[in-house]
């Protein structure tokens, strides 16, 4: 029978080892290197790279830190370029030459298998979140009930007890209707002795803990797992339709935000919109409560302790979210870390407070639980209807303006929106936030992924789609303006709404202004207005065009300067540009010198 190797995707090697010296001499690779690159070495390893990324690699090779991967393009044994991620396994010093052992991953086709996956997990997880009964498993020897539920594409424990305690504590806290007790016995018999196939109706509030009568019907079978073990499965449906149409569709992959199944950015925008207008045409005094919560720090969380951890910790926020927001509001996820929540169920904000309250604690001890360094806190602005307003966009920008005060305020709190003291956030000159919702957020590999794309595209179509692939890279990577200056250090292009539109590159002909570059060709400047002192010039350029935050790159080919990029942000939004996005612009701006 043919092996299918986990190493090969459509016969592409997705994965090599090999071992060179410090004069990159290839003293030996495994079978998957041959695999990749062909039996024909050549005696050195630089012989396989891009001539571009020669520099980079020796720079790689040469810093002794372990960690640091570094991404080349390496010509494989069809003779095609394919952008390969090389990592140090170790370096071996005893040796008379220095030996180091690399591993190579093709980035391309590793996302490939990464997708497949990921496509077939979501699917299936998608169904689940779509079909929100939830699953009940019974195991003879063990006596034991486990009643699951998915949440946000996981699977979560319900209940899990001995059958016997089960039955007797739902039955003691009168979570079963009085008629319906013999039926719950019933069922519960059936369980206990394996009836081959049963489906019991019972009235009961299980589901909400005693809070919510509803009509359960529970189906099940006895069935053999792969493993011999007989065991009850089956599920539990709810009869009277709570859920409308609308609540199921929040299982909808149109609606939901994948990575936590959470009302994406614009279900839940038109969901608080119907309901804010709902309110308006009904005579009924409604109270609602809009929130905007965002997590702090967030990006420092991701550079400390890695992408997975954050990701773990945007998906138990979510779900406690949900689970806390539970029947009483609607929650949806509007940027990366930022969250939007309209609470219909609340009459007072004291009982705001409680639930804000409770969300917080709790996530602060969930998360320290995976990590004891890690102290989870939220910033959060909150507006009421209809006493801050009767629309979707006053209570908006209120709530909003109330989450930039927050993090103004040194984050870890939540501000309710109180017009004596906040003043009227939405006309006067209060800087409220530009607000920047990445909405689009992309993992580091999916970045490498638009890199390559990019640059296919601009070596098939040429210089002609240089624009559009600026503009592109614009809006995908959340930038607010692009500037590209020629050799002569004159505005060339200008994308983006800057306040003035004749932006001079006069402070670039500044030498000391040059020394910011570092021997990569890259200037970071978190805060324009700290280089006031030093460079009056620029800073008179960045102010008046309203640039706060700006990365530069030299667009620079074969070490020839060819001109400046410089990637802004304007307004009030200072960009801390992580590591993995300097170094996904600085490849850009690499290919961009190829045909500018
Ligand atoms: P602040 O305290 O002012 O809110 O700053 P912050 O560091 O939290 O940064 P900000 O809210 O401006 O930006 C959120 C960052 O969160 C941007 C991005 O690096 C990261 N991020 C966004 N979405 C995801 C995600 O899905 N997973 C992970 N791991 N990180 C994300
Ligand atoms: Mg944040």
């Amino acid at each position: 029978m043919a092996q299918v190797s986990t190493n090969m995707i459509n016969n592409d090697i997705v994965e090599a080892s090999c071992v060179i010296d410090d004069k990159y001499s290839i003293i030996m690779g495994d079978e998957r290197f041959y695999g990749m690159i062909g039996k024909e070495l050549p005696n050195s390893l630089l012989n396989l790279l891009y001539l571009d990324d020669r520099e980079i690699f020796c720079n790689f090779i040469l810093d002794m830190e372990i960690n640091k991967p570094v991404v080349v393009r390496v010509k494989v044994k069809k003779g095609t370029y394919r952008w390969i991620l090389v990592r140090k396994l170790n370096i071996d010093l005893k040796k008379e030459h220095k030996e180091i052992n690399l591993m190579f991953h093709d980035v391309v086709a590793q996302n490939n298998t990464f997708k497949i996956y990921y496509d077939n997990t979501r699917k299936y997880r998608a169904f689940m979140n779509y079909v929100r009964d939830k699953f009940f498993e019974y195991e003879f020897g063990a006596d034991l009930i486990t009643i699951y539920m998915y949440v946000n594409g996981r699977c979560e424990i319900f209940e899990k007890d001995t059958l016997d305690e089960w039955e007797k504590r739902v039955v003691r806290l009168g979570f079963i209707e009085t008629a319906d007790i013999d039926m719950f016995h019933r069922l519960c018999s059936n369980i206990r002795d394996g009836v081959d196939v049963f489906s019991i109706n019972v009235h009961t509030s299980l589901m909400s803990k005693g809070f919510r009568m509803d009509t359960l019907n529970f189906r099940g079978e006895t069935i053999v797992d792969a493993t011999g073990k007989v065991m009850v499965a089956g599920l539990i449906t709810e009869m009277n339709g709570r859920y409308d149409l609308k609540s199921i569709m929040i299982g909808n992959d149109a609606n939901k935000d994948s990575a936590t199944g959470l009302l994406n950015k614009r279900a839940v925008t038109d969901d608080v919109h119907d309901i804010i207008q709902n309110a308006n045409s009904t005579k009924e005094a409604k109270k609602l409560f809009l929130m905007i919560i965002d997590i702090d720090n967030f990006k420092s969380v991701n550079d400390t302790y890695g992408h997975r951890f954050g990701d773990e910790v945007i998906a138990d926020f979510a779900s406690e979210l949900r689970r806390t927001v539970g029947e009483r509001g609607i929650a949806g996820r509007i940027g990366g870390d930022e969250f939007m929540c309209l609470l219909t169920d609340y009459n007072t904000i004291e009982e705001v407070r409680v639930f804000l309250t409770a969300i917080r604690s709790k996530l602060r001890i969930e998360l320290a639980k995976k990590n004891p360094e890690y102290t989870f806190t939220v910033s959060i602005g909150i507006s009421a209807y209809p006493d801050n307003g009767t629309d979707y966009d006053t209570l908006f920008k209120l709530a909003d303006g109330c989450l930039y005060i927050a993090k103004e305020k040194g984050k870890d709190r939540f501000i309710i929106y109180t017009p004596e003291i906040h003043g009227d956030l939405i006309n006067s000159d209060t800087k409220l936030r530009n607000l920047h919702i990445s909405a689009n957020f992309m993992k580091p590999i999916d970045k490498l992924d638009m890199i390559a794309d990019l640059n296919d595209k601009l070596l098939k179509e040429g210089r002609c789609v240089l624009d559009k692939v600026l503009e592109d890279i614009m809006n995908r990577m959340d930038i607010h303006g692009i500037l590209v200056f020629d050799k002569e250090k004159n505005c060339d292009k200008i994308f983006g709404h800057y306040k003035v539109t004749n932006i001079d590159g006069e402070f670039l002909k500044d030498d000391k202004y040059i020394e910011l570059f570092d021997s990569h060709g890259v200037n970071v400047i978190f805060n324009t207005a700290a280089i006031a002192g030093d460079f009056p010039k620029a800073y008179t350029v960045f102010s008046e065009a309203d640039i706060c935050s700006t990365l530069q790159i030299k667009l620079l080919k074969d070490g020839e300067f060819r001109g400046v990029i410089c990637f802004d942000t304007f307004g009030e939004h200072k960009r801390k540009w992580s590591e993995t996005d300097i170094c996904t612009m600085y490849m850009f701006v690499r290919i961009i010198a190829n045909v500018y």
